[in-house]
């Protein structure tokens, strides 16, 4: 062999390595997502490795007899698990079938977060303590909006990265123990950003419009679902842009800034939910303010 091919085959080969290894850099980038930090508090995530590498099959992985989201990233799958405020601290665990069908239960731990406190004047008295008749259209809502937050779904998207839905200020921020009128309340289970009324109000993450609506409290609000229980939810709009059925992409329009419902001024009070427990949002946010 000539060495002026032999130069030519090298070259060949050192070529199709470069270019695998590019392909492979390209591939195991996609594939990486930035996972929420793991925060066993009330109102927290946790985030669980777990041990199988294969992919666990949809609704394999549950906390408290209900499925919860699992994701791969860079290799490794995880559980995240969201928590409650209202659960208590210590020892909790993740229940887990193996492929093989093999049941596995990983202890996690559960630490106390103390929540500032909040005191709020609302000047219509009926939304701190409402009539018979909003009572009984209250108790009906709360159903249509507790099975939004119930909602299964098995779309397996990434969609754990999220933006800002208004830029604002935040202006509460989520588990503030509130007092309206001087009454305790539930605690705050959202972020609130204040901004003008009209000001757009953008999906964080791409899912599916499961609920709109006008409710005693909430006020107009949109529920989209990310799948695999990860819901997000939107209150207090002044209009909505989305119907029930839309499919939406990041940053799509699904309505704008308002005071609908029980509001002191406009703003957007976002609430996302794992597993049908409410949690931090700011902890989805990839780019923190
Ligand atoms: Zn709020």
């Amino acid at each position: 062999m000539h060495n002026q091919e032999k130069e030519l085959k090298l070259m060949t080969r050192l070529f199709y390595l470069i270019f695998s290894i590019l392909l492979f850099l390209l591939s195991s980038f996609s594939l990486a997502v930035t996972l929420p930090p793991h925060t066993p508090v009330p109102g927290g995530i946790a985030v669980i490795p777990l041990q199988e590498l294969a992919a666990p099959r949809m609704t394999a992985v549950q906390f408290n007899n209900k499925p919860v989201l699992t994701i791969k990233n860079q290799q490794q799958w995880y559980a995240l698990v969201g928590l409650p405020l209202s659960i208590k601290t210590g020892e909790k665990k993740v229940e887990l079938t193996t492929i093989k069908g093999d049941q596995l239960s990983i202890p996690f731990y559960i630490k106390d977060k103390k929540y500032e406190e909040q005191h709020i004047t609302i000047k219509d008295k009926r939304k701190v303590n409402p009539d018979k008749l909003d009572m009984k259209r209250i108790i009906q809502e709360k159903k249509r909006i507790t099975d939004a937050f119930q909602h299964w779904s098995d779309r397996h998207n990434n969609n754990v990265n999220f933006m800002l839905p208004v830029e604002g200020r935040q202006s509460s921020s989520f588990g503030l123990r509130r007092f309206f009128n001087g009454q305790a309340r539930r605690p705050h289970s959202g972020l609130d950003i204040a901004a003008p009324q009209g000001t757009p109000i953008l999906a964080p993450a791409a899912g599916h419009v499961i609920l709109t609506g006008d409710f005693f409290f909430n006020g107009q609000s949109v529920f989209i679902d990310h799948g695999q229980g990860l819901i997000t939810m939107y209150c207090h709009l002044s209009i909505i842009t989305v119907n029930e059925g839309d499919e939406v992409k990041q940053s799509d329009k699904i309505g704008e800034v308002g005071q609908t419902g029980r509001a002191t001024g406009p703003h957007l009070h976002w609430s996302v939910s794992l597993n049908n427990a409410r949690i931090d949002p700011a902890l989805f946010l990839t780019e923190k303010k």
